[in-house]
C-alpha cells in the first residue's frame, strides 16, 4: 500500500509540531491532580471544626444537662455529637467553659468509640442515671473518607507512573505519542527523498570496487526494468564486510545521500529487548514502513547483534529474543517479492559468527568486501581528510600514507584529525609533516608520558629490553625493517622498537620464527645483561606464545605433527567445551611449542652475545637520547644489508607497565 507523500509530510509536521500541553505537561497533570485531591481533602472534611473529646466530658457535660440533640455513629468508629439547636452559639455553656459553633448542622464534639456495643452501653447508662425515659436519638452512618480513597489510590497511581516510566524508557518513546504503544515500533531513523545529507560517493576514497557494487544496488531500485526486462532478479540483500573503520557505514550514508529514494538507518543492537517478542515486532514493522515507501533502502548496522548464528548459543546463555528477531528477519528477507522494491544493506565485522541461513542466496546474497586500504587508497583516503585542514606546504603525503601501515580509512581519519589538534596546542598556523607523525606515533603507541617517574633502575633495565629488541631485528633478515627505538614512555609501555612492516598476504615459517626471536630479544637482553629476568617482557611473550602455538596447531608449520590444522573458521567449536583433538595430541601440541619457543629463545641469546658490544653501546645511546632513529642505528651497527621493501603496519616491541 503506497500512501500519497503528502499525508505522510503531514505526518512528520505533526510529530514536529509542539505536543499538546496535555501530554507535553502530563507530569504537570499528576502534580495539579494531586495538589487538587489534597486541598479537597482537607476542605472538605465537615467535621473540620469540631472538637475531639472524652466520653467522661460527653457524659458529665452533654448528656447530665440534657444538651445533645442527636449522635451519629460513623464507620462504626467515631460518634459526633450534635447539640441542641436553640444552644447553639449561646453564652449559657460556660458551666462547660467552652463557646459552641453557631450553627448546629455541624457536630460540635466527637468522640471515638471502642466498639459500638460498648458505646451503647455506656449511653444507655449514661441516661438512665440522668433520668429513665431520656433517649437521645442515635444514628448510623458509614462513610467513603478521602483519606481512605486517598490510601489506596495514591500506591496504584505510584506503580501506574513507575510502569510508564520504565517502558517509557525501554521503548524511547518518540516525542509526543506514547511511549506505550511505540513498544515494538522499530526506532529506524528515516532520511527522506531529497533531504541533505552531508556524505556522498566523493566523500569515500578508494574502495573502487566496493563502491562499484554499491552503486549498482542504487541503480537497481532507480531503473528495476532494465534488469527485469532480461529476466534478472534483482537482490534483495547486500552484506557489507569488513575489518572496523573501512568504512561501510560510511558507505551506507553516501547511499541515502545519492540513492534518491526513503532510506531506513538502524543498529541491530535496537531490535534486541529485554523482552521477548519485541524485537520480532520492530523487524516486522521496519519492513512495513519500507514497503509502504518502497523503493527503498534499509539499512541495518552491526548485523551480528541480531544474525548470530543459532547454533552458537550455548547452554549458559540462551538467548530466546535474538533468536525470534532472527527467525522474523528471515522471514521478512523472504517475504518480499524479488521486485517489490525494498534492499536491504547491512554492515558487520564478524561474517563469521552469522547465522548461514541469513547469509544464502535469496537473503544476503551480495557480499561486498571492504579491505584495510592499500598504499595507493591510503593516498586518497588521507587527501579526503586533508581537505578542511590548513596544511604547511613541507606535508608529503605520500610518506604519510608509507608510514601509516595497516592503518583504516578511520585510523587515517583519526591521526588527520590529532595532528590539526597537536598543530593547535602549539599554536602553529599550519598543520606539519612532523605534527602528523606525532599524530600517528601517538595513534599507534598511545600517549608520551614524559613525566612519568622512572627509576634510574628501571630505565637501564627498559634500555637493554629495547635494545635487545633492536640488534635482534637489525641482524635477522626476515624481521620488519626497523625504524627507531625509544625509551619514551608512551601509552601502557615504557619503551618501544618501530618497525615499518612488509605488506604481504602469507607469511612463511622463517618468518615466523625471525619474528618471534625479535619479540625474544628484550627478554634475552634482560637475562644477558643482568643475570635476571623481569616483568616487562609480558606483551611480548604473549605474543610469541600465541604466534607459536598458531604456527603448530593452525598453520601446521610444525614437523612432528605435521600437516594438521585444528583451526574451525565456522567456529562450531565454540560450544563445545572440550578440545577437538585427544589428550596425547594436546600434550604433543605442548611440547612441540615450549620447544619451538626454547630453541627461538636460545637462538636469541647467542645473536645477542654475538653481538654483546653493540647491545651496550646502544643501550647507553638509548640512554642519553632516549631516541634513537634509523640514520643512527646504521651508524652503530652498520647497514642492514636487506632490500628496503616495506611499505606498512604497526610497530612496537614494549615494555609493559
Ligand atoms: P565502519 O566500517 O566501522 O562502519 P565507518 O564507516 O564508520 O567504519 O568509518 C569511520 C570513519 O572512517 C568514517 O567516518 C570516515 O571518516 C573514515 N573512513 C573510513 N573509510 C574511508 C574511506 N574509504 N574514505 C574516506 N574516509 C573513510
Amino acid at each position: 500500500m503506497k500512501q500519497p507523500d503528502n499525508k505522510d509530510a503531514n505526518k512528520e509536521k505533526k510529530i514536529n509540531q509542539k505536543p499538546p500541553f496535555w501530554s507535553a505537561g502530563l507530569n504537570w497533570f499528576y502534580l495539579f491532580l494531586f495538589a487538587f485531591l489534597l486541598v479537597f481533602t482537607f476542605f472538605s472534611n465537615p467535621s473540620g471544626s469540631t472538637k475531639e473529646k472524652s466520653w467522661g466530658f460527653v457524659r458529665d457535660s452533654l448528656i447530665a444537662q440534657d444538651k445533645i440533640e442527636k449522635i451519629i455513629v460513623v464507620n462504626k468508629e467515631f460518634a459526633e455529637i450534635y447539640v441542641k439547636k436553640d444552644l447553639t452559639g449561646s453564652t449559657a455553656n460556660r458551666n462547660i467553659g467552652e463557646k459552641w459553633l453557631q450553627t448546629a448542622d455541624i457536630p460540635q464534639y466527637r468522640i471515638t468509640i471502642g466498639s459500638v456495643d460498648s458505646f451503647e452501653a455506656k449511653l444507655q447508662r449514661a441516661q438512665e442515671s440522668v433520668s429513665p425515659t431520656m433517649a437521645i436519638d442515635v444514628q448510623y452512618q458509614n462513610r467513603g473518607s478521602w483519606v481512605n480513597i486517598f490510601s489506596w489510590l495514591l500506591p496504584l497511581g505510584i506503580i501506574l507512573l513507575f510502569w510508564m516510566y520504565i517502558l517509557g524508557k525501554l521503548g524511547g518513546g518518540g516525542k509526543g505519542s506514547n511511549p506505550l504503544f511505540n513498544f515494538g515500533k522499530s526506532t529506524a531513523v528515516l532520511t527522506e527523498k531529497g533531504s541533505k545529507t552531508t556524505v556522498n560517493f566523493k566523500d569515500i576514497a578508494g574502495l573502487k570496487e566496493a563502491k562499484a557494487e554499491v552503486m549498482e544496488v542504487v541503480d537497481f531500485l532507480k531503473n528495476p526494468e532494465r534488469y527485469t526486462k532480461l529476466g534478472a532478479k534483482i537482490p534483495k540483500g547486500v552484506m557489507l564486510v569488513g575489518p572496523p573503520g573501512t568504512g561501510k557505514t560510511l558507505m551506507a550514508k553516501a547511499v541515502a545521500g545519492e540513492a534518491q529514494v526513503p532510506f531506513f538507518s538502524m543498529s541491530g543492537s535496537e531490535f534486541v529487548e529485554m523482552f521477548v517478542g519485541v524485537g520480532a515486532s520492530r523487524v516486522r514493522d521496519l519492513f512495513k514502513r519500507a514497503k509502504e515507501k518502497s523503493p527503498s533502502i534499509i539499512f541495518i548496522d552491526e548485523i551480528d547483534a541480531v544474525g548470530r548464528s543459532r547454533g552458537k548459543v550455548n547452554a549458559f546463555q540462551a538467548n530466546d529474543e535474538r533468536e525470534s528477531t532472527l527467525n522474523q528477519l528471515l522471514t521478512e528477507l523472504d517475504g518480499f517479492g524479488p521486485n517489490t522494491g525494498v534492499i536491504v544493506l547491512a554492515a558487520t565485522n564478524r561474517p563469521d559468527v552469522l547465522d548461514k541461513a541469513l547469509l544464502r542466496p535469496g537473503r544476503f546474497d551480495r557480499h561486498i568486501y571492504l579491505e584495510l586500504p592499500t598504499k595507493e587508497e591510503r593516498i586518497e583516503i588521507f587527501n579526503v581528510h586533508l581537505r578542511p585542514i590548513k596544511l604547511s606546504k613541507n606535508v608529503d603525503v605520500s610518506v604519510l600514507a608509507k608510514l601509516s601501515p595497516g592503518f583504516s580509512g578511520a585510523d587515517i581519519a583519526n591521526i588527520c584529525n590529532e595532528a590539526a589538534l597537536i598543530a593547535a596546542r602549539n599554536k602553529k598556523k599550519a598543520v606539519e609533516q612532523e605534527d602528523f607523525m606525532e599524530a600517528r606515533d601517538r595513534v599507534i603507541g598511545g600517549l608520551e608520558r614524559k613525566s612519568k617517574i622512572i627509576s634510574a633502575k628501571e630505565k637501564e633495565i627498559v634500555a637493554h629490553h629495547e635494545a635487545g629488541h633492536a640488534i635482534v631485528s637489525w641482524f635477522l633478515k626476515n624481521v620488519d625493517s626497523l625504524v627507531k627505538v625509544s625509551i619514551i614512555p608512551r601509552g601502557k609501555s615504557l619503551g618501544s622498537a618501530w618497525y615499518l612492516p612488509e605488506e604481504r598476504q602469507i607469511v612463511t615459517k622463517s618468518q615466523f620464527l625471525d619474528q618471534i626471536c625479535a619479540a625474544l630479544g628484550g627478554r634475552a637482553a634482560e637475562e644477558i645483561i643482568f643475570n635476571e629476568t623481569s616483568s616487562g617482557a609480558l606483551d611480548d611473550l604473549e605474543k610469541v606464545t600465541k604466534q607459536a602455538y598458531s604456527m603448530v596447531s593452525f598453520y601446521g608449520l610444525d614437523e612432528e605433527i605435521g600437516p594438521i590444522s585444528f583451526y574451525d573458521s565456522s567456529g562450531q567449536n565454540e560450544r563445545f567445551l572440550g578440545k577437538p583433538y585427544s589428550e596425547h595430541m594436546a600434550q604433543l601440541i605442548d611440547k612441540e611449542v615450549r620447544d619451538l619457543v626454547y630453541t627461538a629463545y636460545e637462538r636469541t641469546k647467542n645473536l645477542l652475545i654475538e653481538h654483546l658490544d653493540e647491545l651496550k653501546k646502544l643501550a647507553q645511546l638509548l640512554l642519553t637520547q632516549e631516541v634513537v632513529e634509523k640514520e643512527a642505528l646504521e651508524e652503530l651497527l652498520g647497514k642492514r644489508g636487506l632490500p628496503e621493501t616495506g611499505t606498512l603496519p604497526k610497530a612496537s616491541n614494549s615494555v609493559n607497565t
